[in-house]
Protein backbone atom coordinates (compact mmCIF):
# COMPACT_ATOMS: atom_id res chain seq x y z
CA UNK A 1 0.00 0.00 0.00
CA UNK A 2 1.54 3.34 -0.75
CA UNK A 3 1.55 6.03 1.53
CA UNK A 4 -1.34 8.77 0.85
CA UNK A 5 1.08 11.70 -0.05
CA UNK A 6 1.83 9.11 -3.23
CA UNK A 7 -1.46 9.23 -4.66
CA UNK A 8 -0.96 7.78 -8.77
CA UNK A 9 0.14 10.95 -10.60
CA UNK A 10 -0.01 10.54 -14.65
CA UNK A 11 1.17 13.59 -16.77
CA UNK A 12 1.04 14.06 -20.22
CA UNK A 13 3.97 15.85 -22.02
CA UNK A 14 2.53 17.53 -25.17
CA UNK A 15 5.87 18.05 -26.79
CA UNK A 16 5.86 20.73 -29.46
CA UNK A 17 2.58 19.92 -30.72
CA UNK A 18 -0.99 21.60 -30.20
CA UNK A 19 -1.58 25.27 -30.87
CA UNK A 20 -3.79 27.07 -28.23
CA UNK A 21 -6.77 26.82 -30.95
CA UNK A 22 -5.95 22.62 -30.07
CA UNK A 23 -4.99 22.84 -26.54
CA UNK A 24 -8.61 24.54 -25.97
CA UNK A 25 -10.16 21.95 -27.83
CA UNK A 26 -8.06 19.20 -25.98
CA UNK A 27 -9.70 20.36 -22.89
CA UNK A 28 -13.39 20.75 -23.75
CA UNK A 29 -13.42 17.28 -24.44
CA UNK A 30 -11.23 16.21 -21.59
CA UNK A 31 -13.16 17.45 -19.24
CA UNK A 32 -16.82 16.34 -21.02
CA UNK A 33 -15.30 13.10 -20.63
CA UNK A 34 -13.01 12.50 -17.98
CA UNK A 35 -14.44 10.77 -14.98
CA UNK A 36 -14.31 12.75 -11.88
CA UNK A 37 -13.57 11.96 -8.59
CA UNK A 38 -11.08 9.33 -9.84
CA UNK A 39 -8.57 9.89 -7.42
CA UNK A 40 -6.07 10.40 -10.08
CA UNK A 41 -3.73 13.62 -9.97
CA UNK A 42 -3.59 14.68 -13.63
CA UNK A 43 -1.03 17.17 -15.29
CA UNK A 44 -0.67 18.33 -18.74
CA UNK A 45 2.48 20.08 -19.90
CA UNK A 46 1.81 21.96 -23.29
CA UNK A 47 4.20 24.40 -25.30
CA UNK A 48 4.92 27.92 -23.72
CA UNK A 49 2.44 28.89 -26.55
CA UNK A 50 -0.87 27.09 -25.04
CA UNK A 51 -0.32 27.09 -21.48
CA UNK A 52 -2.68 30.28 -20.92
CA UNK A 53 -5.35 28.63 -22.70
CA UNK A 54 -4.85 25.38 -21.10
CA UNK A 55 -5.02 26.94 -18.05
CA UNK A 56 -8.40 28.79 -19.03
CA UNK A 57 -9.79 26.01 -21.07
CA UNK A 58 -9.78 23.62 -17.45
CA UNK A 59 -11.03 26.25 -15.73
CA UNK A 60 -11.46 25.89 -11.96
CA UNK A 61 -11.05 21.88 -12.35
CA UNK A 62 -8.29 19.48 -10.43
CA UNK A 63 -6.52 19.00 -13.69
CA UNK A 64 -2.94 20.72 -13.31
CA UNK A 65 -1.03 22.39 -16.05
CA UNK A 66 3.15 22.10 -16.17
CA UNK A 67 5.78 23.73 -18.65
CA UNK A 68 7.90 21.65 -20.12
CA UNK A 69 11.03 23.63 -19.20
CA UNK A 70 12.69 26.89 -17.22
CA UNK A 71 15.02 28.96 -16.75
CA UNK A 72 16.87 29.09 -12.90
CA UNK A 73 17.00 32.83 -13.07
CA UNK A 74 14.00 35.07 -12.65
CA UNK A 75 14.69 37.44 -15.05
CA UNK A 76 18.09 38.37 -17.65
CA UNK A 77 19.48 38.89 -20.52
CA UNK A 78 18.72 35.18 -21.66
CA UNK A 79 17.31 35.24 -25.17
CA UNK A 80 14.18 32.98 -25.73
CA UNK A 81 13.77 31.53 -21.90
CA UNK A 82 11.07 31.52 -19.84
CA UNK A 83 11.40 32.14 -15.63
CA UNK A 84 9.40 30.76 -12.66
CA UNK A 85 7.82 34.21 -11.63
CA UNK A 86 6.51 34.09 -15.41
CA UNK A 87 5.46 30.83 -14.84
CA UNK A 88 3.83 31.50 -11.54
CA UNK A 89 1.83 34.71 -12.63
CA UNK A 90 0.40 32.47 -15.23
CA UNK A 91 -1.27 30.21 -12.85
CA UNK A 92 1.14 27.16 -13.75
CA UNK A 93 1.53 24.66 -11.16
CA UNK A 94 5.18 23.33 -11.94
CA UNK A 95 7.31 22.11 -14.60
CA UNK A 96 9.20 19.22 -16.51
CA UNK A 97 13.06 19.61 -15.96
CA UNK A 98 15.78 17.56 -17.55
CA UNK A 99 13.46 15.66 -20.27
CA UNK A 100 15.81 13.78 -22.32
CA UNK A 101 14.80 15.69 -25.13
CA UNK A 102 16.20 19.05 -23.94
CA UNK A 103 19.46 17.01 -22.79
CA UNK A 104 19.70 15.88 -26.15
CA UNK A 105 18.88 18.81 -28.36
CA UNK A 106 19.42 21.48 -25.95
CA UNK A 107 22.47 20.80 -24.07
CA UNK A 108 20.44 20.80 -20.83
CA UNK A 109 23.12 20.09 -18.53
CA UNK A 110 22.90 18.18 -14.65
CA UNK A 111 24.66 21.16 -12.99
CA UNK A 112 21.74 24.04 -14.61
CA UNK A 113 19.07 20.96 -12.92
CA UNK A 114 20.75 22.15 -9.82
CA UNK A 115 20.01 25.01 -10.21
CA UNK A 116 15.96 24.50 -11.58
CA UNK A 117 14.79 22.41 -9.45
CA UNK A 118 15.87 24.50 -6.21
CA UNK A 119 14.29 28.01 -8.33
CA UNK A 120 11.27 25.94 -9.25
CA UNK A 121 10.65 24.79 -5.87
CA UNK A 122 11.36 28.34 -4.07
CA UNK A 123 8.49 29.60 -6.40
CA UNK A 124 6.27 27.27 -5.20
CA UNK A 125 5.82 25.42 -8.49
CA UNK A 126 6.13 21.25 -8.83
CA UNK A 127 9.77 20.29 -10.53
CA UNK A 128 9.27 16.92 -12.42
CA UNK A 129 12.92 16.01 -12.75
CA UNK A 130 13.13 13.51 -15.70
CA UNK A 131 16.41 10.64 -15.56
CA UNK A 132 17.48 7.74 -17.87
CA UNK A 133 19.63 5.80 -19.69
CA UNK A 134 20.42 5.43 -23.19
CA UNK A 135 20.10 1.78 -25.30
CA UNK A 136 23.88 1.77 -25.31
CA UNK A 137 24.27 2.67 -21.25
CA UNK A 138 22.19 0.04 -20.58
CA UNK A 139 23.65 -3.28 -23.11
CA UNK A 140 27.03 -2.05 -20.92
CA UNK A 141 25.22 -2.13 -17.55
CA UNK A 142 25.80 1.01 -17.21
CA UNK A 143 21.82 1.94 -16.26
CA UNK A 144 22.31 2.21 -12.22
CA UNK A 145 25.77 4.18 -12.55
CA UNK A 146 24.05 7.20 -15.18
CA UNK A 147 20.97 6.87 -12.61
CA UNK A 148 22.78 8.20 -9.54
CA UNK A 149 24.41 10.36 -11.14
CA UNK A 150 21.85 12.21 -12.81
CA UNK A 151 19.61 11.82 -9.67
CA UNK A 152 22.61 13.03 -7.29
CA UNK A 153 23.84 16.08 -9.31
CA UNK A 154 19.82 16.96 -9.67
CA UNK A 155 18.94 17.21 -6.08
CA UNK A 156 22.10 18.02 -4.25
CA UNK A 157 21.13 21.18 -4.06
CA UNK A 158 17.51 20.35 -2.57
CA UNK A 159 17.18 20.10 1.07
CA UNK A 160 16.22 17.01 2.45
CA UNK A 161 12.78 18.69 4.04
CA UNK A 162 11.70 19.31 -0.02
CA UNK A 163 13.07 16.27 -1.71
CA UNK A 164 9.40 14.53 -1.50
CA UNK A 165 7.82 17.90 -3.12
CA UNK A 166 10.05 16.73 -6.65
CA UNK A 167 8.17 14.00 -8.44
CA UNK A 168 10.56 12.38 -10.28
CA UNK A 169 9.87 10.54 -13.74
CA UNK A 170 12.10 7.65 -15.04
CA UNK A 171 12.54 7.32 -18.81
CA UNK A 172 14.63 5.23 -20.55
CA UNK A 173 15.61 6.73 -23.35
CA UNK A 174 15.59 4.10 -25.97
CA UNK A 175 11.72 3.78 -24.48
CA UNK A 176 10.52 7.04 -25.70
CA UNK A 177 8.68 7.69 -28.80
CA UNK A 178 10.22 4.65 -29.90
CA UNK A 179 7.25 2.14 -29.03
CA UNK A 180 9.75 0.07 -26.92
CA UNK A 181 8.61 -0.28 -23.24
CA UNK A 182 10.52 -1.32 -20.91
CA UNK A 183 9.07 -4.40 -18.95
CA UNK A 184 7.21 -3.64 -15.62
CA UNK A 185 9.78 -5.58 -14.00
CA UNK A 186 12.54 -3.38 -15.28
CA UNK A 187 10.81 -0.06 -14.94
CA UNK A 188 9.98 -1.15 -11.39
CA UNK A 189 13.75 -2.34 -10.99
CA UNK A 190 15.35 1.23 -12.14
CA UNK A 191 12.32 3.23 -10.21
CA UNK A 192 13.29 0.73 -7.35
CA UNK A 193 16.98 1.65 -7.26
CA UNK A 194 16.09 5.21 -7.79
CA UNK A 195 13.90 5.11 -4.48
CA UNK A 196 16.69 4.08 -2.76
CA UNK A 197 19.04 6.82 -3.82
CA UNK A 198 16.57 9.33 -2.25
CA UNK A 199 16.47 7.11 0.84
CA UNK A 200 20.03 7.31 1.00
CA UNK A 201 19.27 10.93 1.45
CA UNK A 202 16.11 11.25 3.57
CA UNK A 203 14.29 7.96 4.58
CA UNK A 204 11.17 10.01 4.78
CA UNK A 205 11.50 11.09 1.05
CA UNK A 206 11.92 8.09 0.10
CA UNK A 207 8.58 6.98 1.31
CA UNK A 208 6.73 10.05 0.05
CA UNK A 209 8.59 10.64 -2.92
CA UNK A 210 6.46 10.12 -6.25
CA UNK A 211 8.41 8.57 -8.74
CA UNK A 212 6.91 7.52 -12.84
CA UNK A 213 7.74 5.86 -15.32
CA UNK A 214 7.79 7.23 -18.81
CA UNK A 215 8.39 5.64 -21.96
CA UNK A 216 5.81 4.67 -25.07
CA UNK A 217 2.82 4.15 -22.24
CA UNK A 218 0.21 3.72 -23.77
CA UNK A 219 -3.87 2.21 -22.81
CA UNK A 220 -2.59 -1.41 -23.59
CA UNK A 221 0.60 -1.10 -21.17
CA UNK A 222 -0.36 0.90 -18.73
CA UNK A 223 -1.94 -1.06 -16.40
CA UNK A 224 1.01 -3.36 -16.15
CA UNK A 225 3.62 -0.80 -15.40
CA UNK A 226 1.26 1.35 -12.94
CA UNK A 227 0.88 -2.16 -10.98
CA UNK A 228 4.55 -2.33 -9.89
CA UNK A 229 4.75 -1.29 -6.16
CA UNK A 230 7.32 1.38 -6.43
CA UNK A 231 5.78 3.42 -9.82
CA UNK A 232 3.86 5.88 -8.67
CA UNK A 233 2.17 6.89 -12.24
CA UNK A 234 3.38 7.91 -15.98
CA UNK A 235 4.57 10.39 -17.95
CA UNK A 236 3.14 10.05 -21.64
CA UNK A 237 4.25 11.59 -24.48
CA UNK A 238 2.81 10.85 -27.99
CA UNK A 239 -0.51 9.12 -26.14
CA UNK A 240 -1.54 12.24 -24.66
CA UNK A 241 -2.42 13.66 -27.17
CA UNK A 242 -5.54 12.20 -27.30
CA UNK A 243 -8.10 12.45 -24.80
CA UNK A 244 -9.84 9.31 -25.06
CA UNK A 245 -6.07 7.66 -24.89
CA UNK A 246 -4.97 9.88 -22.04
CA UNK A 247 -8.35 9.41 -20.15
CA UNK A 248 -7.70 5.07 -20.66
CA UNK A 249 -4.88 5.67 -18.80
CA UNK A 250 -5.67 7.52 -16.15
CA UNK A 251 -8.55 5.12 -15.50
CA UNK A 252 -5.74 2.46 -15.63
CA UNK A 253 -4.05 4.10 -12.90
CA UNK A 254 -7.07 4.41 -10.95
CA UNK A 255 -7.70 1.07 -10.31
CA UNK A 256 -4.92 1.28 -8.56
CA UNK A 257 -6.41 3.23 -5.80
CA UNK A 258 -9.67 1.11 -5.60
C1 LIG B 1 7.87 11.68 -23.10
O1 LIG B 1 7.81 12.55 -23.96
O2 LIG B 1 8.24 11.96 -21.96
C2 LIG B 1 7.50 10.31 -23.47
C3 LIG B 1 7.59 9.37 -22.57
O3 LIG B 1 7.08 10.10 -24.76
P1 LIG B 1 6.35 8.76 -25.34
O4 LIG B 1 5.26 8.38 -24.36
O5 LIG B 1 5.81 9.19 -26.66
O6 LIG B 1 7.39 7.68 -25.43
Amino acid sequence: MTPDARRPYIAGNWKMFKTAGEAREFTQKLLARLPMGNGVELALCPPFTALAATLDGLGGSEIKVLAQNMHQEPEGAFTGEVSAPMLVELGVHGTLLGHSERRQYFNETDRALQEKIPAALGAGLQPMLCVGESEDEREEGETQRKLRHQVQEALERVPDAQLADVVIAYEPIWAIGTGKVATAEMAQDAIGFIRALVGDRSKDAAERVRVLYGGSVKPENAAAILAQPDIDGALVGGASLDPDGLIEIVTAAAAQVQ
